[in-house]
């Protein structure tokens, strides 16, 4: 899901930065327009994926800037706002806010909202077929190859080799893995990862075939060669 495009649309030069930080090492690619004029010229000239929209801005303010992104496209919406009440939260969503964000906010919920807003907008993505070496792995049916033989995942496997197979070779952290596979609400037990990786090891090299996921010892995993 990485190499979005990511519009933030904040003046606050402290949540702006903080933001763009957080949605940079997540793998988005990030524009920052400090008022809604700006925002509306670089959504206009260079379409974004999503766009993260603060309500108090200095000039047009969120509402407006969310109702004219809207009047041109099916963008997603995330506001962020301080207000928290239920009534500021109808007028978001009438004006065509997709979600909403309350401030103080922390990264892990705002790249949940991120990646929840780009499920929600999924049906577009077409299936690919992901390859590395000889695993193949079809992202439209959810099935795996090893060479010719088929592998059958259950979907917290499918999730979890998909995630290795769009960044082959890079080490993933624990907690990288357990955000974008679990989610920031999982609660349960802390070796779930490990759980999960011995089962995709048994299905992925059962045969007596190479290892292709490696543990880095203290700090996660990473799909490489031997
Ligand atoms: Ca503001």
């Amino acid at each position: 899901m990485s190499g979005e495009r990511i519009l933030v649309i904040e003046d606050e030069a402290r949540i702006a930065q903080f933001v763009e930080r957080g949605l940079i090492y997540e793998g988005y690619r990030v524009n920052v327009a400090r008022d809604g004029q700006t925002g509306l010229v670089i959504a206009r000239d260079n379409p974004p994926d999503l766009v993260i929209l603060d309500w108090m801005l200095p000039g047009l303010d969120g509402l407006e800037v969310c109702k004219r992104l809207r009047a041109a496209s099916d963008v997603p919406i995330l506001m962020l706002t301080a207000k928290d009440d239920v009534k500021d939260r109808v007028t978001g969503l009438d004006a065509g806010a997709d979600d909403y964000l309350v401030k103080p906010f922390s990264v892990d919920e705002l790249m949940a909202r991120v990646r929840a807003l780009f499920r929600r907008s999924a049906p577009t993505s077409r299936p690919e077929i992901l390859r590395f070496g000889d695993l193949t792995l079809d992202t439209g049916t959810h099935r795996a190859f090893r060479g010719d033989r088929a592998i059958d995942l259950t979907a917290k496997e499918y999730e979890l080799l998909e995630l290795f197979m769009r960044n082959p070779r890079q080490v993933l952290t624990r907690d990288v893995i357990f955000d974008r596979v679990w989610g920031y609400d999982f609660g349960g037990e802390s070796n779930i990862i490990e759980v999960y990786v011995r089962y995709l090891r048994q299905k992925t090299e059962g045969e007596s075939e190479t290892r292709l996921v490696h543990t880095v010892r203290g700090v996660g995993y990473v799909l490489r060669e031997e």
